[in-house]
């Protein structure tokens, strides 16, 4: 089964790009995504020498669209330079997921999966977050949208990471002392 006009549009935006771009060892894996509003980002995954270091290039395409305000993923797809579509790894399921849980993902022989069909049991957010609510009561108050228990273990951490500086300080002052003159216990 062939995929439709607009979606084979789509991986060949992702095949030319990694056509152009391959490097072994370096970029492997071209994506392309299409926005709710019809705009289209592409990347290639970077690979690293220290393995752990590589990013998708599904997380790269994301970041490009989140970066012009345009996350919300309508289809997503991956391919290698000879032209396989490669299916998101889990955690790209994930972040997908993640900004756009009613995304479609392109998969080989004409395949539009949601999303959520390739990720049971998701991790969800427990709830959604306001942004703008948020910026405008971090203006006020950097705590005030804490409940106040929250706020209360917040405090305990910050006073718990100054009284272990003041300790640390004190022990480095009474081995070295040369340092004596400082005046220990003061955590700046
Ligand atoms: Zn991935």
């Amino acid at each position: 089964m062939q995929h439709s006009a607009s979606n084979q549009e789509l991986i060949e935006a992702a095949r030319s790009l990694i056509v152009a771009r391959y490097k072994p060892d370096f970029h492997h894996i071209g994506c392309a995504l299409r926005a709710r509003s019809g705009r289209m980002f592409r990347a290639v995954h970077v690979e690293a020498y220290v393995g752990r270091l590589t990013v998708c290039a599904e997380a790269i395409a994301i970041g490009m669209a989140a970066a012009e305000g345009e996350a919300d993923i309508e289809t997503i797809v991956a391919l290698d330079r000879d032209g396989n579509i490669v299916a998101p790894c889990g955690m790209c399921r994930e972040l997908i997921a993640d900004y756009s849980n009613n995304a479609s993902v392109l998969l080989a022989n004409g395949a539009v999966v949601p999303v959520l069909e390739l990720l049971p049991h998701k991790y969800e957010r427990q709830q959604e977050v306001d942004c703008q609510q948020k910026a405008d009561q971090w203006g006020d108050n950097e705590m005030d949208f804490l409940t106040p228990e929250q706020r209360s273990d917040a405090v305990a951490e910050i006073l718990a990471t100054l009284a272990l500086r003041v300790i640390n300080r004190n022990k480095a002052a009474s081995q070295n002392p040369e340092d004596q003159n400082d005046q220990p216990g003061c955590p700046t």
